[in-house]
Order: structure tokens, then C-alpha cells, then sequence
């Protein structure tokens, strides 16, 4: 039997287009939501994944282009997710980059794209859906961390900077919405198969696994899961920050 546990709800998922955010728009999708997918340049991917979740799981579907680390692209956003479904139950917080360099090379413009995209844009997006959940008393937003907030990890100060970041924000705004019934959680995976790994040469991806112990990257469709089992079942959790890494050792 097909869980419909979040059937009529509407859950806005940022860079949804590809990678994490893809798996999670299927998911929720599977799981009855009525679906945002916000892209910045993906707009054919975007497109496809919203006819793909409709047809297969007859949920409606809403795509949104806009740069969710401009505060006012992401009003636009949330005003055109208010205008078709009426309602914001859920925000995951997912778009994200990397600039990777050790921090002796590191530019400005390399610290400053990394912070406004990752970090910037869990304060915009958080800021603008919470009236709408607090009007609801209810609400879910998970942001995606990530392991290297807790271990560091060599040439990504910029990236753990945000990670870690987005920790305390998580934990801060946890208790500032708890009366509200909103619970705000984050999850820290470790090494996730994506563009974003796939980008890294084939002998550090192999020196990468090395260290995982159970011997493989994790899949989107995991991370996914855990996202669903968060917003549809979890309610008694909040201001947490959930590690699904394979065991990497942190
Ligand atoms: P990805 O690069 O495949 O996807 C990121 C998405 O964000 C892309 O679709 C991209 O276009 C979008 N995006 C980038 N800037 C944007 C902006 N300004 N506005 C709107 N969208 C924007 O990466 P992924 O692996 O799917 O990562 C998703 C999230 O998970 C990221 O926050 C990442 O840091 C985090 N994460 C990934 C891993 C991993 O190993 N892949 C591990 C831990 C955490």
C-alpha cells in the first residue's frame, strides 16, 4: 500500500531540480504532497521532474526559478507558492555550492558565493515561509547540512563555515518556534552520490570510500527518506541535527 501521509500538504524543496533535492521532491511526491521545485538554471530538469511526479503520482506541482540567496527572488517564491496551493506546510532548505580551495588561496568572491548560497539562503527562505506556518500552527523545515559542519574537511572552509552555520541557526530558531508547533531540524549526510561528488577526480572519490565504513557513497533516495521520516513522523524531534554518513567517523 502506498503511504500517503502527507496527501493535501504543500512542501517547498530549494534546488530541486537535480541530486538530493530531485530525490526529495519524488519522495514527497510518492508520499501525496503537492510539490515546489525551486531551480536557478535548471529549467528543463525542473520542468521534467514536475510532469514526471504528476503523472506518476497524480500530486500538482509548482516550478519556481529564482536565486534563493536574493532575499527578494525568494519572496517571489513564496508568494507564488501562496498563490497556488494556499498553504506552506513544509521547507527543505537544499540549494547549495561548493568553491573549494584551502583557505590560503581562497578568494573573497569564493568565501562570499559560498556563504550567501548556503547560508544567506536558509535565513531567506526560513524568514518568509515562517508566518505562514506559524498562522497554521504547524510547520516542518529541515535544511541540509552537512558532516564536514562537524569534522571539517581539508580545502572547504567556506562550505563547513555555512554548515556549521546552519547548525546553530537550526538549533536558535528550533526554540524560538517550538510554541508555534513548527519543528526545524537539520541533517549532516557525509558523502552522497551527486554532481556535486561527481565532480571530484576518480582517485580521491576511490580515497573517499576508503574511509566510509560500509564501503560505499550513500544515495540521494536515503537522504530523501530520512527527510520524509523527519516531516511526516517525527514530531516530537527539533533542533536537531541528524548524521546519515555511512559511519564516517566524526
Ligand atoms: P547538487 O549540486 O546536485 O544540487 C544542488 C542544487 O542547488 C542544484 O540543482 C543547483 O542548481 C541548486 N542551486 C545552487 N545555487 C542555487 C541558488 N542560488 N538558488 C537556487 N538553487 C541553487 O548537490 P547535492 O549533492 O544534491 O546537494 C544538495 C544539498 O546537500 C546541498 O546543500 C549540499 O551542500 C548538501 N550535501 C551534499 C552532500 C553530497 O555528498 N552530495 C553531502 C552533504 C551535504
Amino acid at each position: 500500500m502506498t503511504d500517503k501521509r502527507l496527501e493535501g500538504q504543500t512542501a517547498i524543496v530549494t534546488g530541486a531540480a537535480r541530486g538530493i533535492g530531485r530525490a526529495i521532491i519524488r519522495e514527497f511526491a510518492a508520499s501525496g504532497a503537492n510539490v515546489v521545485i525551486n531551480h536557478i538554471t535548471d529549467t528543463c530538469l525542473a520542468k521534467d521532474l514536475a510532469e514526471e511526479v504528476s503523472n506518476e503520482f497524480g500530486v500538482r506541482t509548482l516550478v519556481v526559478r529564482a536565486n534563493v540567496a536574493d532575499y527578494e527572488q525568494v519572496t517571489t517564491l513564496i508568494q507564488e507558492t501562496i498563490r497556488a496551493f494556499n498553504r506552506i506546510d513544509i521547507l527543505i532548505n537544499n540549494a547549495g555550492i561548493t568553491r573549494d580551495k584551502t583557505i590560503k588561496k581562497m578568494t573573497k568572491e569564493q568565501w562570499d558565493e559560498v556563504i550567501h548560497v548556503n547560508l544567506d539562503s536558509v535565513f531567506n527562505c526560513t524568514r518568509q515561509v515562517l508566518p505562514y506556518m506559524i498562522e497554521r500552527n504547524r510547520g516542518r523545515i529541515v535544511s541540509l547540512s552537512s558532516f564536514v559542519a562537524l569534522a571539517g574537511n581539508f580545502g572547504q572552509a567556506n562550505y563547513a563555515a555555512t554548515k556549521a552555520g546552519i547548525i546553530g541557526f537550526t538549533k536558535t530558531v528550533a526554540l524560538e518556534v517550538a510554541r508555534n508547533n513548527i519543528t526545524v531540524n537539520a541533517i549532516c549526510p557525509g558523502f552522497i552520490d551527486t554532481d556535486m561528488l561527481q565532480n571530484v577526480p576518480e582517485e580521491i572519490r576511490r580515497s573517499l570510500i576508503e574511509r566510509i565504513p560500509l564501503g560505499r557513497f550513500g544515495k540521494p533516495e536515503e537522504v530523501a527518506a530520512c527527510i520524509r521520516y523527519i516531516v511526516s513522523e517525527a514530531d516530537y524531534m527539533t533542533g536537531q541535527a541528524i548524521s546519515l554518513n555511512g559511519g564516517v567517523y566524526i
